[in-house]
């Protein structure tokens, strides 16, 4: 890296998006790192841990991105890139030692659900699902049970989760988990290290989809993992090249340009995001809102304690309206939204809408009348009269 490290380690979080991962201040360097697409490196003798070796170990475009990522994170040492959010999911899950109890939200993203689901029928491992707002709960998971009387060994956390937008007491279950002797992975998607360090909080490995808010733009998919545990990187690191779920350069390159709007991206969409959330809450059309920033919100309290924003993720449920239910009112009102993109996904510039339950993974006890919005960074009043448009369009 170009700055030092004691002048890089006073930065705001908003300057290291912008300046962390450049290359040397050298007179005709490139100011922007370069992709690089070699799959082979030059070398001879032993091979050391110091050496790039070959394309799937290591490649110089991961670098400024994993830098800039670990530092946002808290971490002193760099992140690890992922081909995608679930090959760090199940990266991350090869930690577990065979047969080892993982206590999950039973409102986790789908994705990482399934796969653990997955992994428990084959009996890989013993998943234990649970409410992760209802903290003595959790706790209860994480406690000896069974005829072996075994404790978790691995506590997933999701903060907000998705869809549900639940709230978990990172530190409490963070510091129970450890009391027990599991190790903690805490899915950071929705908040962005700009909004929550789960490392300060105690968890011991942060996993991010980069394909949403840190890359920004919904043209790439990728995943990362950070910790500040060197054992624990060390075993990331050997199963992301023995597994082989590595990123690919031109998306490498992509997200860190990404990267370098996310402070701006978050802070206005953000913004809007409380604005929509405040206005969907009076709109008689919706029976039940969700968002952490809005104070009757079940999670309000605790995730002022742990956040340093609310997100820019909105779920409403929809009222069921002139014969129809409140599923068929949702689709009906995606359908009518002219500048909200109906597509799944999240974390872009641009806004999206969508109705999770159209997804057949998705659990049962997410309402079937649930739509999830990913406020993006357009200008706040056209996103607000698209929506009210197509409320009051569906009558009622
Ligand atoms: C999208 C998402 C993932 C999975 O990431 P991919 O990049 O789609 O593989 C994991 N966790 C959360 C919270 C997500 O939103």
């Amino acid at each position: 890296m170009s700055l030092s490290e004691q002048y890089a380690a006073s930065l705001s979080a908003e300057t290291v998006v912008v300046a962390a991962g450049r290359p040397a201040r050298e007179r005709d360097e490139p100011v922007n790192p370069p992709i690089v697409l070699s799959s082979t490196y030059f070398g001879t003798g032993a091979l050391g841990d110091g050496d790039r070796g070959y394309g799937r170990y290591s490649n110089p475009t991961w670098d400024p991105f994993e830098e800039a990522l670990g530092q946002l994170e808290g971490s002193e040492l760099p992140g690890l890139l992922y081909a995608s959010g679930l090959a760090a999911v199940s990266s991350a899950l090869s930690l577990l030692p065979a047969g080892g109890v993982l206590v999950m939200p039973s409102h986790s993203y789908a994705g990482s659900l399934v796969m653990a689901t997955e992994l428990a029928q084959k009996g890989f491992l013993e998943l234990r699902t649970v409410d992760i707002t209802d903290t003595d709960a959790v706790k209860a998971q994480l406690a000896p049970q069974g005829p072996d009387a075994k404790a978790a060994r691995m506590l997933w956390l999701e903060s907000p989760t998705n869809p549900m937008l639940g709230i978990a007491d990172i530190r409490e279950l963070t510091a129970a988990a450890h009391r027990v002797g599991a190790i903690v992975v805490t899915d950071n998607t929705f908040s962005t290290p700009l909004v929550q360090q789960p490392l300060s909080l105690g968890s011991d490995v942060v996993l991010h989809s980069v394909t949403k808010y840190l890359a920004g733009h919904s043209d790439v998919v990728l995943g990362a993992l950070v910790t500040s545990n060197p054992d624990i990187r060390a075993a990331l690191l050997h199963h992301r090249i023995i597994h082989g779920g590595i990123a690919g350069p031109f998306e490498a390159w992509l997200a860190l340009r990404g990267l370098r709007t996310l402070a701006l991206r978050v802070e206005r969409s953000q913004a809007s995001a409380a604005v929509l959330a405040e206005r969907l809450s009076k709109h008689p059309l919706i029976d039940s809102i969700r968002f952490p920033g809005l104070p009757t919100d079940p999670g309000h309290e605790r995730a002022k304690t742990q956040m340093s924003g609310f997100g820019s993720i909105v779920c409403v449920q929809i009222a069921p309206v002139a014969g129809l239910s409140g599923a068929d009112a949702a689709d009906k009102l995606v359908r009518a939204l002219q500048l909200w993109l109906p597509a799944t996904s999240l974390g872009g510039v641009e806004s999206l809408i969508e109705r999770r339950r159209r997804h057949a993974a998705e659990p049962l006890s997410v309402p079937d009348n649930l739509v999830r919005l990913s406020v993006g960074i357009e200008n706040i009043e056209d996103l607000w009269a698209d929506l009210k448009q197509a409320l009051d369009s569906l009558g009622g």
